[in-house]
């Protein structure tokens, strides 16, 4: 079965099902499953291309499988770099295939946010995991394909007794090329693509790449289906209108295109005043190891694993897996310095820290339909991210790094883990560099009415029936660990709860 793409949807064509499915992330692919499997006619409709595009290359990544050519930036207390995956598969195609399992204090707090609602508490989530697990090839990552930027990271912070290992990933038949972030040249990443979507296709659900969905139809008060423009995938080019007629809409858009597709619907005031707001980031930077034997941190399993301190319970350090180019353009220098630095690159270790942030912000929409995003840090996020790096400096030179370079401005490498930490103390929120964030989420919250969320526990909007959203935007609060995982798994249930209710 094919996915359909710009040549099989030029011109104008009118499509009936029982669901359709905006977007095809871990949010809609998930949904898609359980709605196919459930017996309904199913249409999951993508912005990004239908066929995957990619190469080992970052400006061809940015431009065809990266939201809004990778160049998003929400300003506010800083300029954060926010970056959202695209194309057949979302996020799941280019990000690291980190699988955690929320928190349960997190799915806890939930109970009294919805109301006394179980649906999502740890009990109900267990089984979810355990079977999203199997078609998603979770393992732990491999020694033998794990490189030393992850061995590194692993053996520092264990040498300064803090909890680390190598990271659980759905990556099954990973070869450690470092190359995540570009796709899997392997095949060996389980992106959501390679199981729940073809899940949901062995049940009849047809996917159509290359169309943005930016209208949503209501009839008699009801949700009743979408329009999306058509475009070449190489040009833009619009060349076709496909709109589709459904009993049910589903919003998988993400949790920055969920947002902005309803404002630029024209739907934000009959969704409420909570429409984009509230939006978490989990932002971060990364942090420079150099070492005299060679790390070469574009080898091995990407981002394979983690350390975790019970000091700094919502700090979520990683490591940090950059390709040449994109090492080079983090180290930021040119002329001799870049000369330098090529010569330094394979020698140079590198660990992300994140935070499980209580900041916010928002997701607008400009006239263009392009995302305006805001975000402002709070107080407590910065002295998070300040011992986080800290920390990370301390577990870099355990695991054998002889200089540090931190992401402020106008630090240089240093010996000293006390210039290091001084330049980390000494710096404002805007002296970071690089801060980036590839977790939005939280902008379409689920609540108990519309006054503070926008969707109920069974993901209808409040203000408009016949319309669902099941993906990052709906968590209640920060999630505090990487998110598709979870994003699968609370799709699930809210899709079995549909189809329950459809049966009612
Ligand atoms: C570089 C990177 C690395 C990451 N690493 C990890 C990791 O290791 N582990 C982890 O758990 N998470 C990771 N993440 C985050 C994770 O990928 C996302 O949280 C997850 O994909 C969110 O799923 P979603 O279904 O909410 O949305 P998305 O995956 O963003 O999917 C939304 C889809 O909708 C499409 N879309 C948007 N607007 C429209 C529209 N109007 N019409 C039609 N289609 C539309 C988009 O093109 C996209 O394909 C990473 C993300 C990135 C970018
Ligand atoms: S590290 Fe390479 S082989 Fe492994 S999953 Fe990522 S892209 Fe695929």
């Amino acid at each position: 079965m094919t996915v359909y793409g710009w040549e099989d949807a030029k011109g104008d064509r009118n499509l009936e099902c029982d669901v359709v499915i905006v977007g095809t992330g871990p949010g809609g692919a998930a949904m898609a499953r359980v709605l196919a499997e459930g017996g309904k006619r199913v249409i999951l409709l993508e912005e990004g291309p239908h066929q995957s595009r990619f190469q080992k290359n970052q400006a061809n990544t940015m431009r065809y499988h990266m939201q809004e050519g990778g160049a998003m930036v929400a300003f506010g207390s800083a300029a954060v770099g926010v970056a959202a995956g695209r194309g057949v598969g979302g996020g799941s195609l280019v990000n690291s295939a980190i699988c955690w399992r929320t928190k349960d204090h997190v799915l806890e707090s939930w109970e009294a946010v919805l109301g006394g609602d179980k649906r999502f508490a740890p009990d109900a989530m267990l089984p979810v995991y355990a079977e999203l697990e199997v078609p998603l090839g979770i393992i732990q990552t491999k020694e033998a394909i794990a490189g030393e930027n992850n061995k590194l990271i692993v053996r520092g912070a264990r040498a300064l007794g803090l909890n680390a290992d190598l990271l659980w990933r759905n990556t099954p038949g990973c070869v450690g090329c470092g190359a995540c972030n570009y796709g899997c040249p392997s095949g060996g990443k389980a992106s959501v693509d390679k199981n729940l979507i073809p899940m949901a296709r062995a049940h009849g659900a047809i996917v159509q790449g290359d169309t943005k969905v930016e209208r949503i139809l209501i009839e008699n008060g009801r949700a009743r289906g979408v329009v999306g423009v058509v475009r070449e995938t190489e040009s833009g080019r619009a060349v076709g209108s496909t709109t589709v007629r459904a009993e049910k809409v589903i919003l998988c858009a993400g949790a920055v295109g969920t947002p902005r597709l309803i404002q630029y619907a024209g739907l934000g005031d009959t969704l409420g005043d909570r429409v984009g707001k509230g939006l978490h980031l989990h932002p971060g930077n990364g942090i420079f190891g150099l070492c005299d034997t060679e790390v070469r941190m574009w080898t091995g399993a990407t981002q394979g694993a983690y350390f975790s301190d019970p000091n700094l319970p919502n700090v979520l350090p990683h490591t940090l897996t950059l390709p040449p180019a994109a090492l080079l353009m983090a180290l930021g220098n040119t002329g001799e310095a870049a000369k330098r630095d090529i010569a330094l690159a394979p020698f140079i270790a590198g660990c992300l820290v994140m935070v499980s942030d209580k900041g916010s912000g928002t997701v607008g929409v400009t006239k263009e339909g392009r995302a305006d995003l805001k975000y402002w840090f709070a107080d407590e996020d910065i002295v998070n991210i300040k011992a986080g790096l800290k920390r990370t400096c301390e577990v870099l030179m355990a695991g054998g790094c002889k200089k540090l370079l931190v992401p402020i401005t106008g630090a240089g490498w240093t010996e000293n883990i006390n210039d290091a930490f001084a330049a980390i103390e000494g710096a404002a929120i805007t002296d970071y560099k690089g801060l980036y964030a590839a977790h939005p989420m939280a902008t379409c919250r689920m609540g108990t009415d519309i006054s503070n969320s926008v969707i109920g526990p069974n993901g209808e909007a409040h203000g408009l029936k016949g319309l669902y959203i099941a993906d990052s935007s709906i968590f209640p609060t920060s999630l505090g660990v990487n998110p598709q995982y979870t994003t699968m798994a609370m799709s699930t249930i809210l899709g079995r709860g549909i189809l329950a209710d459809w049966a009612a």
